[in-house]
């Protein structure tokens, strides 16, 4: 195991970069290969190695663990990954490649983790900072050419706006910028960045990858070599490892990502459409409804629509704060992306105070579809009693 596949071996295939669809790479990849190995990447939690196969310390040169997690990831996104002790950490390595004073483009909408970061910096003097957009395609065009980074995250969380990766992606650019997109909520299954021209590709292992909700990982994919190396070499100096148990709950979550991802998404739209029909709900997004602002471009640049859906009820915060304590089998929880679905009210959350009140973000899991539109109409209907 050392990383991605040879670039050769993907550059050749159209879609299926492999030789093997994505499905299959999530199963088969980040295993030992050696007659007698264990069929599992074992659990290493090691500091130190023998000195002697350039492999000494593990905060330097990483571990067996790590690196299966990196192939799994580095291999679905078409790239090298580095991973990192949680979503944040993947991001800030990428920040940690600026230099003083430089630009960056962020979206309006975003991870108000992400903002935070981004602000925190600002204040200190790092960098300036411009919001685009999510749907404002020629901005993010523009940003392309005068930015330093150009941090994209789509679907955008949690208004789940679509931005024009294809379009963006292979806009001209200033030397030396980078084009970063958070890929969380697409997953590499459902939109592969860096195929599409982007320099990284980052991922909340913490979400969709782990699936279970019982880890915090990050993962950062690149295909371009220096970068990579530069991202190892943020790991080294700022310490911001995974966890080994993390990263082998990681690669053993990531092998299933491919059926939960498919199932939850076939319940989401159908959830969807239940929701947008429903008499107390006044606005639902989700990509993959006609009636949402970038559908059109969802449906060129994404495989599928994904498994968060974001609505509004009709009767203000309270209703939506009721329908959180009524609901049983969806849970009264923040994150998303695991077997279980889960459901908050986003505005309650400190620094998304410029969203809609009411608005409710819910993480499509892997339970029964019927089930599911049963808690919730049934929670939306007792709080509106
Ligand atoms: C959760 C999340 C992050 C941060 O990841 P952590 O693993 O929590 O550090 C970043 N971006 C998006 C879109 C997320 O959902």
């Amino acid at each position: 195991m050392n990383g991605a596949p040879p670039r050769e071996v993907f550059e050749s295939m159209d879609k299926h970069p492999f030789g093997i669809k994505p499905e299959s790479w999530l199963v088969s990849a980040g295993r030992p290969s050696e007659p007698g190995a264990p069929l599992n990447v074992p659990l290493v939690p090691a500091s130190n190695f023998i000195i002697g196969a350039g492999r000494d310390y593990s905060r330097d040169e990483g571990t067996p663990t790590w690196e299966a997690l990196e192939e799994v990831v580095g291999g679905l996104e078409l790239g090298r990954a580095v991973a990192f002790a949680s979503g944040m950490a993947a991001i800030a390595a990428v920040f940690d490649q600026l230099q003083a004073g430089a630009v960056v483009a962020l979206p309006d909408d975003c991870y108000q983790g992400v903002a935070g970061l981004v602000a925190a910096g600002a204040e200190k003097g790092r960098w300036t900072v411009q919001r685009v957009a999510v749907d404002d395609t020629a901005a993010w065009i523009r940003a392309c050419g005068a930015a330093d980074l150009v941090w994209l995250e789509s679907p955008s969380n949690p208004l789940l706006t679509v931005a024009d990766l294809e379009a963006v992606c292979a806009a001209p650019r200033k030397p030396g910028t980078i084009v970063a997109v958070d890929n969380t909520f697409a997953t590499p299954l459902n939109q592969r960045p860096l195929d599409l021209g982007a320099t990284v590709s980052m991922q909340s292992a913490t979400k969709f990858i782990g699936g279970h909700s019982d880890l915090l990982a990050g993962v950062a994919t690149t295909g371009d070599d220096a970068l990579w190396h530069a991202l190892l070499k943020s790991r080294e100096l700022t310490g911001a490892t995974p966890g080994t148990l993390e990263a082998f709950l990681a690669v053993r979550g990531a092998r299933t990502l491919a059926l939960r991802l498919e199932r939850a998404q076939q319940t989401a739209t159908l959830l969807a459409e239940r929701l947008e029909a429903h008499p107390r709900v006044a606005r639902v997004r989700f990509p993959g409804l006609p009636s949402h602002p970038t559908h059109a471009v969802a449906r060129r640049v994404l495989r599928g629509f994904g498994t968060i859906i974001s609505f509004d009820v009709d009767g203000g915060a309270e209703l939506a704060d009721a329908v959180c304590r009524n609901v049983r089998l969806i849970r009264h929880a923040t994150s998303l992306g695991g077997v279980e679905s889960t459901m908050e009210r986003r505005a309650a959350i400190a620094g998304q105070g410029h969203l809609p009140p009411s608005l409710l973000r819910l993480s499509v899991g892997i339970e029964d579809a019927d089930d599911l539109w049963a808690d919730l109409d049934g929670a939306i209907r007792s709080a509106a009693a």
